[in-house]
């Protein structure tokens, strides 16, 4: 299949050629004929399959026809890096056609949004929260919506923005199209899928890159699941050597006893262990003995285990730098390394941080099979929230205040 059976209008076909796509990625090909059509599509596939522009072409498309400076698609995303981008996409797909397409996420002054607003946008790609402050304020008109995409809807859910999301759609024409992208389908996403589309058509793309060949990836969890994730990660992965990072000295040593306990070869190191203990765990994680090593950051400095195949990070680290530092451990030693993080609700902040410093997005990953609905159990308080220290990034601050305020934890 060519771009050209798609049947753009003209300006949009050149801004495909203008983008350098010769030939529609496999997630294209499957899915751009039923968009066209106006069809509601459900759409499983992860980021780099090419499914943006599988509604941001035809999203182009259809506002040629018709009315413009009234807000006419709305493309819904969890994350402000992931509107930019798809911001990004459209208004390069789109660059010949006079459509234009805004960001509103919150984290920035809200004037502009007003301004832009004000002068008159046909495509508004939002993050939940700030969106509703404009619905709330009457800033932003959606009567008009003829499409409603929610993008990376897994990852919404997640980090709990189902709720903003249904507060959304009742401000929102019943008649639209919609098309709802996820990477993966939890027990919620179909529910919502099952509410919001109309006679959807599915289309399903594989992964397109096999994981060893990721560096890093961000595992969403919740708290108290953390443990089982783990075991289900180093079941399911070929995994050499690994070093785990917990936030502090008790967790190390608990999350140690529990793979023990479910037959891993497993060790921890803290703070607490004497001199002898520590050098037994060392040197049994050297030699082979132990297949995982869990630790803090203090415990773990000056570990160098030249086979080390991956790093997860129990916790996520507080800064940038303790971030870069762990995965550097790996991907120096091992060439393969992988390099695996397991996000909360709470971590939104500190991924977005190291997301900016290191200039791109980690991707996100979900177990399939994996329970992530299980409740934590009534009487483990202690692994349903960790203590935390002290916040290492506030709101405004810098990344190197925050790494210097970071460093008196209870590790
Ligand atoms: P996405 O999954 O939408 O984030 O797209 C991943 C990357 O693939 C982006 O950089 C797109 O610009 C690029 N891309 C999308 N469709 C095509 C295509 N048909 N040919 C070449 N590159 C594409």
């Amino acid at each position: 299949m060519e771009f050209k059976d798609f049947q753009f209008h003209p300006l949009i076909a050149a801004g495909v050629k203008a983008a350098g796509y010769d030939k529609p990625t496999p997630i294209q090909v499957q899915a751009l004929p039923s968009v066209m059509q106006g069809r509601d599509v459900m759409g499983l596939a992860q980021t780099g399959t090419g499914k943006t522009a599988v509604f941001a072409l035809p999203i182009l498309h259809r506002l040629m026809q018709g009315g413009r400076r009234k807000v006419r698609a709305l493309v819904i995303a969890p994350t402000r890096e992931l509107a930019e981008q798809i911001h990004e996409h459209i208004t390069g797909l789109g660059s010949k056609t006079g459509l234009r397409s805004a960001t509103i996420y919150g984290g920035v002054n809200i004037n502009p949004q007003f301004e832009k607003l004000r002068r008159g946008v046909e495509i508004i790609v939002a993050c939940p929260g700030r969106l509703l402050d404009h619905i709330g304020q009457g800033t932003i008109d959606l009567s008009q919506i003829e499409v409603l995409v929610l993008d990376e809807a897994d990852h919404m859910f997640y980090i709990g923005f189902l709720p903003d999301i249904r507060r959304i759609l009742k401000h929102l024409p019943r008649k639209r199209q919609t098309l709802l992208f996820s990477a993966t389908m939890p027990e919620e996403i179909r529910r919502l899928a099952r509410d919001v589309l109309n006679d959807p058509v599915t289309v399903q793309v594989g992964h397109t890159a096999p994981a060893d060949t990721v560096s890093h990836a961000l595992y969403p969890v919740e708290q108290h699941l953390k443990t089982s994730l783990l075991m289900k990660l180093l079941r399911h992965t070929d995994t050499e050597s690994v070093l785990v990072f917990t936030r502090t000295k008790h967790r190390a040593k608990r999350v140690g006893e529990q793979l023990q306990k479910a037959g891993y070869r497993a060790s921890s190191l803290q703070g607490n262990l004497s001199q002898n203990r520590r050098q037994a765990a060392l040197d049994g994680f050297r030699d082979g003995k132990y297949q995982v090593l869990v630790a803090t950051d203090i415990a773990a400095r000056g570990i160098d285990v030249s086979n080390i195949s991956h790093v997860i990070n129990y916790d996520i680290p507080d800064t940038v730098d303790a971030y870069t530092h762990r995965i550097g451990r790996t991907g120096r030693a091992a060439k393969t390394g992988d390099a695996f993080t397991f996000i909360t609700r709470e971590d939104g902040e500190t991924v977005r941080n190291i997301e900016r410093v290191m200039g791109e997005k980690i991707e996100r990953r979900f177990m399939e099979g994996f329970d992530y609905k299980k409740p934590a159990p009534a009487r483990d308080r202690e692994f349903v929230r960790p203590p935390r220290a002290r916040a290492p990034f506030r709101s405004g601050m810098t990344i190197e205040r925050a790494q210097r305020r970071a460093v008196h934890t209870n590790r």
